[in-house]
């Protein structure tokens, strides 16, 4: 095993109920901005309970933040917090609101152009220059809400790009599985499958010998393929939508990663089709995940052949079992609602490869996974053996 540092200050409040205790978990006397997205939040009466849970706060609200937020739109609520003294910030939405307010949250403070947080990827791990923040998490997915990385993308250049540091954990996070209720059944579904994906990031990785890892990996695994089906079709029924909810957050707090090397790679180019296409990030997983693992099978093979055992009763050969835990995985996804092609998202896809290894080649990234060892050779294959 490789060693680690296990460190996660954020306070998660898990459970029904839990907003009623905003106002004991947000610092006394600060002034907050309660950013959101694109307003869900007053139609399902998330905004309502957190404004009543917020008595003698003085709030100034920042909407807009847009699925997979951009970077310009962010820069606005920078302002604002300087302009206002602001102190606290609290976001109540997805993955997108809470990576949103990370990014604010480092970037007020910062000396020099917020925009290098993103290009040059830098670590922000002074908590002394961060705006503190929390999370009513209103839809499960990312595991951002207990975890200290983020994605934004820059709408000038449509870059899609990955940030994080210590100091960007949440103070605390709501996580009331109610608030599932509301959710259109894709994006149901995507929380799944991203969360899924998650899980197989930090799993389906060689050398690995994190057995106690594993085993976790494989639990979250097994409970969202047990409950993912059925919470798409009845997010009221609360048995289903609290474990999807703690599966989801589970999947990537940062616990199943610890001592084990992790890929990443399937994110990273999902990130190209999303800024490109606007493919929902989770949709871009179910494209290009599959292909990686048949693109990278040598080296995967072991560890495809362990997943295809322990979580789908697979037998045969090394190769016959590691080959069918991947048409597992499709099935799995197509279950879920994923189209799995990348001509089924758009139909300009024919110089897509090209495009991405050019701008990953600009960028310096001539080795992702693991192992390094998925070349842009590698990448063009995964992503025209999508089309
Ligand atoms: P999201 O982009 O935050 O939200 C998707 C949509 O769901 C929005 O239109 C939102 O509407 C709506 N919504 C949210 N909660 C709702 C509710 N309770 N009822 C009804 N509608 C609701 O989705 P996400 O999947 O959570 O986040 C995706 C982003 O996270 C991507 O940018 C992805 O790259 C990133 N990501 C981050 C991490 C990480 O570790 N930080 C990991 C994976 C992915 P409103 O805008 O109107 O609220
Ligand atoms: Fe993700």
């Amino acid at each position: 095993m490789l060693n680690f540092e296990l460190y996660n200050p954020t306070n998660l409040v898990f459970g029904k109920g839990q907003i009623e205790k905003l106002s004991t978990l947000v610092p006394k006397g600060a002034k907050i901005l309660l950013a959101y997205g694109g307003g869900s939040i007053f139609k399902n009466g998330i905004h309502e309970q957190v404004i009543n849970n917020l008595k003698g706060f003085e709030i100034v609200e920042f909407g807009g933040i847009e699925p997979n937020p951009h970077f310009e739109t962010l820069m606005k609520a920078v302002d604002v917090i300087k302009e206002q003294n602001i102190d606290f910030i609290l976001a109540v939405g997805g993955g997108s609101v809470i990576d949103g307010v990370k990014f604010i949250s480092a970037a007020v403070n910062f000396d020099g152009n917020p925009m290098d947080i993103l290009q040059k990827r830098l670590l922000i791990k002074d908590l002394s220059k961060v705006v503190p923040f929390g999370t009513v998490l209103t839809l499960p997915a990312t595991g951002s809400e207990m975890n200290s990385g983020a994605v934004v993308t820059i709408e000038a250049t449509q870059e899609k790009l990955a940030f994080g540091g210590s100091a960007l954990f949440p103070k605390f996070s709501i996580c009331d599985p109610t608030v599932i209720e509301s959710l259109p059944k894709r994006q149901l579904q995507n929380g799944v499958v991203d969360a899924y994906t998650h899980v197989l990031e930090q799993y389906l990785t060689y050398p690995h010998e994190g057995y106690l890892q594993d085993r976790i990996a494989e639990s979250i695994l097994q409970t969202l393929i047990q409950v993912g089906p059925e919470v798409v079709e009845n997010p009221k029924d609360y048995a289903l939508a609290s474990n999807f909810m703690w599966s989801c957050t589970m999947a990537l707090n940062g616990l199943i990663q610890k001592g084990v090397p992790s890929d990443w790679a399937t994110h990273m180019i999902g990130h190209e089709l999303t800024a490109l296409y606007g493919i929902d990030h989770a949709r871009t997983l179910a494209v290009v995940g599959p292909n990686l693992y048949r693109v990278m099978f040598e080296t995967k093979k072991g560890k495809l052949a362990q997943y295809g055992k322990r979580i789908f009763n697979l037998t045969g050969t090394e190769d016959e079992i590691a080959n069918e835990a991947i048409n597992k995985t499709v099935e799995f996804f197509h279950t879920m609602g994923m189209d799995t092609k990348l001509s089924d998202y758009t139909k300009d896809f024919d110089k897509t490869a090209d495009f991405i290894v050019d701008r990953f080649k600009e960028r310096g990234w001539l080795g992702l996974g693991e192992k390094q060892n998925i070349t842009l050779e590698k990448v063009k294959s995964i992503v025209e053996m999508s089309y």
